[in-house]
This record gives structure tokens, sequence and C-alpha cells, in this order.
């Protein structure tokens, strides 16, 4: 048998079997030796009967002395026997499982653990686990700490545990220790045979921490090194982008506020990062609203006044755009050239563009991924500011920081996210946090109505309108499909036009439209033009128009909390008074509950912990949405220390073998290129 062998070759595995594996994701002989418990129960306690505990879960041995009386009682049927352990008698029930008469054998000696309960003055234990006592066999579900596994109710505890077990017994000795011997020895770790069989059958309490430890240490391990593998590994090199003139006067006298405390100190960490004669990797996080790009515009600043230019990247052409017009009205003040960069630009302009990045006269290039694209060449790039980081992948940062020499990158996002999972996705960054909105903001109320309120929503949005201010409405999503939901935005938007907003100036945006019609529609928006923007998801980040005060989001239900919280972000920008409608009529619990704690919540740190919770403990950290794998043992809520060992240990291997060519390195490397071929498809980060 080869660990890649489907699980078909195992014995007592058919068609059947393996089908409900499956629904486990368990496909190979490897998957069923890493499909780890979820819990342990531990039946190492063996009673003497005259011992046992009531209402406690107890664990005897006791030999059949009597034949099992299958009694029936009202709609149940009751087994009952009777066992003796050489000293006292026992009673066991079962409910409604007759065929146990058929399966206990008389005489024979039983292992059998289950809760023993007082009934008419006598001990009785109740539903019992039971395992014959074969001493050609090892007993695997009594009598030890047990193993319990996340299984459907299709496929019994006791029936994965004999399959796991007749895979280990016959795999075990060819398992192979991969974690190179340096490593293993410094940290005290147990080799991998003997953590995957104590990790599925403990010897010992001892045993199981020991192979636990080492285990969570290797899965965080891999991941870690993956993601070096696909990010690149960014180590703060020395730079010779010579930042020497970080005056800025003649930026902060022409901005149209002062900055906040949160956004000086943002600052004052960049400006010791500029200091140190590092490449600089930084991260600023701050929720929506909090006022980021101030600060990617007085850093922008900073560098291009060196003689260096930037890069700003943004993920949708929408927010480019708005990026671009903003960048432009304050540098031209300043004699700084702005350009833009699209993928979907007119060829006449692109190369315009293109021509005045590779001569340098254009200082700040802003513009989608069509930046990274290879026949661009910056004259030289000194920084690289990635707004709503969130949304590009990594290999895109990578391929970005490779354009210049070594560039300096800023990378801003508002999604918060756990300490831990910013750790392994962040962890080679510096981080600084924007905690505190700009002042004058009034809370947006968040209101969830279903759609028997269409009427006095619409009234609302005239009102609105009337008192000269704006609104979106995200269009209620009728299909997956692309085409259709193109069709709904148009029908729908129609609809309103002539059926409800007839006084009113309504247009839609959506993703299909050409640049130039977004543009069109964005900027008559900006200018408020438009008193009601129809749109898809595409406004979701970025955008800022602060005359907007409702936000109206029909088919609430269809949005997750992030997506929620970005889109309510769209308005209380400004000082007015703002208001977030849900609308939806859904059924479905988890639904009801997302929208509840939208209307209780504005915090996004506290959204995003909300949200996490609410997607239970499959996906608790939200690590799939990163496209992180599902952790198979570590829980990164409490594993933080190891966490921090595994990044400190890959940290130090990728310095001294960042290929792992090394002889002791080579298991490692074959186990990663392994899994890296499995999953490379899978990871978007
Ligand atoms: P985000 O962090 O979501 O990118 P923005 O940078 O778009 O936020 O800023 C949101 C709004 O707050 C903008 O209208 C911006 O002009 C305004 N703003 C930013 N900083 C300040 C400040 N210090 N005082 C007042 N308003 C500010
Ligand atoms: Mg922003």
């Amino acid at each position: 048998m080869l660990f890649s062998d489907s699980v078909l070759s195992i014995k007592n595995i058919g068609k059947e079997r393996a089908k409900k594996l499956e629904k486990l994701n368990i496909y190979t002989v490897n998957d069923i030796i890493e499909y780890f418990p979820r819990a342990y129960d531990d039946r190492s306690n063996i009673s003497k009967i005259k011992d046992i505990e009531k209402d406690k879960k107890n664990t005897v041995i006791g030999r059949i002395v009597g034949t099992v009386q299958n009694i029936k009682s009202k709609n149940i049927t009751i087994s009952k026997v009777k066992i003796f352990d050489g000293e006292t008698y026992l009673d066991i029930v079962w409910y409604n499982r007759a065929y146990i008469k058929k399966a206990l054998i008389y005489s024979r000696e039983y292992i059998f653990t289950g809760k023993v309960i007082e009934k008419y003055d006598k001990l009785v234990m109740e539903s019992p686990d039971y395992e014959i006592i074969d001493n050609t066999k090892e007993n695997l579900s009594n009598g030890r700490i047990v193993p319990i596994y996340s299984s459907t109710n299709k496929l019994s505890q006791k029936i994965l545990r004999a399959i796991i077990k007749d895979v280990l017994d016959e795999m075990l000795d060819k398992i192979e220790e991969f974690l190179p011997k340096g490593i293993l020895e410094k940290y005290n770790f147990c080799d991998r045979p003997f953590a995957i069989e104590n990790i599925h059958f403990p010897k010992d309490e001892e045993s199981f921490f020991k192979a636990r430890e080492r285990l969570v240490f290797e899965e965080l391990f891999l991941i870690q090194i993956m993601l070096f593998k696909i990010k690149g590994f960014i180590e703060n090199k020395e730079t010779d982008i010579n930042i020497e003139d970080k005056d800025i006067n003649d930026i902060i006298e022409i901005l149209p506020f002062k900055l906040t405390l949160a956004q000086q100190k943002v600052l004052e960490d960049i400006y010791i990062d500029f200091s140190k004669g590092k490449v600089i990797n930084r991260l600023i996080q701050g929720d929506v609203g909090s006022g980021k790009t101030v600060i990617a515009q007085i850093v922008a600043y900073i560098v291009a006044k060196n003689g260096y230019q930037v890069g700003l990247m943004a993920p949708t052409d929408v927010l480019a755009k708005q990026h671009f017009e903003g960048f432009k009205k304050l540098f031209d003040k300043l004699g700084i050239e702005c350009v833009f960069l699209s993928g979907s630009q007119r060829a006449k302009e692109k190369k315009e563009a293109i021509a005045k990045v590779s001569d340098g006269s254009a200082k700040i290039v802003i513009g989608t991924n069509a930046i990274i694209q290879d026949k661009i060449n910056f004259k030289n790039l000194g920084l690289v500011i990635t707004d709503e980081q969130h949304r590009f992948g990594v290999r895109q940062r990578e391929d970005f920081g490779e354009k210049g020499k070594s560039p300096h990158t800023i990378v801003m996002t508002a999604t918060p996210i756990p300490r831990t999972l910013a750790l392994i996705l962040y962890g080679d960054l510096d981080i600084s946090v924007i905690d505190k909105l700009p002042p004058g903001r009034q809370k947006i109320d968040t209101l969830y109505v279903n759609s028997t309120y269409y009427e006095r929503v619409y009234k609302f949005l005239k009102n609105n309108a009337d008192e000269k201010r704006q609104a979106y409405i995200i269009c209620p999503m009728i299909e997956e499909n692309e085409k259709m939901e193109l069709k709904s935005v148009l029908a729908y938007t129609q609809k309103l036009k002539e059926e409800v907003f007839y006084n009113y100036r309504i247009e839609c945006i959506h993703g299909k439209m050409k640049n130039d019609e977004k543009q069109d529609i964005m900027d008559r928006f900006y200018k408020g033009e438009i008193d009601i923007l129809v749109s898809t998801t595409v406004i979701e980040v970025g955008i800022n128009v602060p005359n907007a005060t409702i936000m109206l989001i029909e088919n609430a239900e269809r949005f997750g909390i992030s997506q929620l919280h970005q889109l309510r972000g769209r308005v209380g920008r400004g000082a007015e008074k703002s208001y977030c409608i849900l609308l939806s009529d859904s059924k479905n619990k988890a639904s009801i509950a997302r929208l509840k704690i939208m209307v209780e919540h504005s915090d996004g740190f506290i959204l995003s912990e909300k949200d996490l919770e609410l997607r239970g403990s499959g996906d608790f950290f939200g690590t799939r949405q990163h496209g992180i794998p599902e952790m198979k043992i570590a829980n990164l809520y409490k594993d933080t220390e190891a966490l921090k060992l595994a990044q400190k240990v890959a940290i130090d291997l990728y310095r001294k073998d960042a290929n792992l060519d090394m002889l002791e390195n080579i298991l490692l490397k074959q186990k990663i290129e392994e899994i890296f071929n499995q999953k490379q498809n899978n990871i978007t980060l």
C-alpha cells in the first residue's frame, strides 16, 4: 500500500464506505493517516463495578451473565442484560437497540463505557459503548484514551477507529520524517511516526501532548514555508533609495483638514522607517472611512519629492480612477505629475501614460493591476502602495515589487482580521493601525427591514434627495450568472426610474459597463448630478462620496458581514447623519443573525470577530476566505505561541537555505513540493 493509494486499497473498504469517507474529504491512505481526532474521551480508568460513580461516565469490564432481554414498553424497546466482574453484578440497558440481543455473546468478557444512573434504588449503566475483550486484538474504543473523530452519522466512531487502526498497523513504519534533524533536536520534537500513532491512539496523556505539539508545529511550519514560497520572503534588505527631504509642510497646508492623531502616529512610523535605510514593508490597517488615502498621499509626496516614482494600485477601475482624480487635484498644486493606467484604457492614452512612466516624467502612477504588466518599466520606482490589499493576490504584490529593484511597499487594508491570521499572512510586515475615525462623524444608523417597508424606504430616499443628499441602492442580485445579473440591474433601474423615482435623477453602474461609461456615471455622482445610484458591488470598496448618506442594500442576506461592512462604509463619510438600510425577506437563521449583528455593531474589528464566531468551528478563522488551507490540527486561537515559533524557525531556515537545497532539508523540500502541487490552485491570498 502507498500513501497516495485510494482508500479502496484498504481492507474492509468498498465503494460504499469510500463514498462516505469522501464526505469527510478523505480520498487517500494519507488522508486517513492525517485525519486527526477532533477530541478525546479518556476511558483509561477502568473501575471495579463496586467503585463506579453515579451520574458519571464509567468504564468497566464484565462478563455477560444472562441473556439479553428485549422489553417493549410503549414505543421503545429496552434491551437489558446483567454483567459480572467477579465481585459485583451490574445491569446494563440500551434503548431501541434490539440488535444488541444478537450482538452480545453469552459468558464472554466485554469492556463497557457509559453513564451510570440510579433507577429504582439500583445502579444501571445506560447505552454504553462496548467492545469484546479479545486477547488477539487491541481495544480501540474502551479502556484507553479514545479518539473521537468528526464524522457523519453514517460512519460510526467504531468503524472509523478500526479503519484508521488498520492503516496505521500497515503504514506506521513507512512514515517518513521530513523535518530536518537539527530542528527536531533543537526543539525536542518527537518523530513523525510516534506523533501520528499517538495523536490517534495516545499511549498516555504525555505521549498525546508530545504528539500534538509536534504536529501543530509541523502544520504551521509548512504553511509558513509555503507562504514564503508563494509570496517570496520579504527581508528588510538594505536600500539605496535615499529619502532625505522629509519636509511635508507644502502638502499639509493644502489639505482640506487637519490630520487626526491616529493618522499622525502612522506617519511617524513611516518617518522612522525612512530613516532606517532598509526596504520598508508596512501594512496600514484602518477601518472603512478612517482616512487611509491621505496617508498614501503624504508618503507619495515625500518619495516623489526625493526624485523617485510611486505606484499606487487599487483593485477596481472605479476606485483607481477616484484615487487618480483625488491625487491629481492635490499634486497639480504641488507641481508633481500623476498618470492613470488601466487595462481597459484607450490605446493612445495608455501609450502616452506608459511613455511617461518609463522616462520618469510621471512621478505618481495610479491604476489597477495594469501597472504590473510587463510592458511597463518604471524609471526609478521608489514606493509601491497597494490599496485594499486583501483584494489582491500575493503573487501580484510580488510582481509589482520586482518592477524597481526593491521599492518600499506600503499596503493598506480595511479588513480587520484576527491577530493570528494577520501573523500568518503578514508576519513579515510591520503593522500600523489607524484606530480612530476623523472627528465629526456621526454613527450610521442601520435598519433591518423586510419588503413590506418598500414604500417607506422609497419615501425616505425621496426626502433625502429633496434635501440634496445622495443615496446608493445595491441592486438585488437575482442570479449568480453574470448575464442575468446585468439584466437585472438594468431592468431594475428602469423600473425604479419609471415607477418610483420619476422626479429624480437615478442612474445605474455595473461591472460590465465600459470604463468611460462607468467613469461618466461616477463623475456625475461625485458632482451631485445624480440623486440615486443603483449599483452592483462595483462600488464596494474605497468609493468616497461624502454627500451620499443612504445605503440601501436589497437582498442583504446575499452578502457576508465584511462585504456589508464595506458597503455600509460608503456612507457616513462626511458630517451628515447617514443610514444603512438592509432589506431582506430571508428566513434563513444564519442570514438573520448576520443582519442583526450589522444592526448592533459598527466597529470593523468587532464585526470580524462576530463573523468568525458565526462561521462556526469549521472555518473559525475565516482562513478559507484568505486561501489558507483549513487547519487539520492547529487551533489558531490557542496555538499562537506555536505559530510564532513556527514562524521564527521558518525564517531562520529561509535565511540559511532559501531553496532548501542542503542535504538535511531535502525531504522537507520534497514534502513542500508535494503539498504545493496539490494546493497551488487553491491558494489565492
Ligand atoms: P479610507 O480609510 O476608507 O480609505 P478615506 O481616506 O477615503 O478613508 O477617507 C474617508 C473620508 O474622510 C474622506 O472624505 C476624507 O476626506 C475624510 N478624512 C480623512 N482624514 C480626515 C481628517 N483628518 N479629518 C477630516 N476628514 C478626514
Ligand atoms: Mg480607501
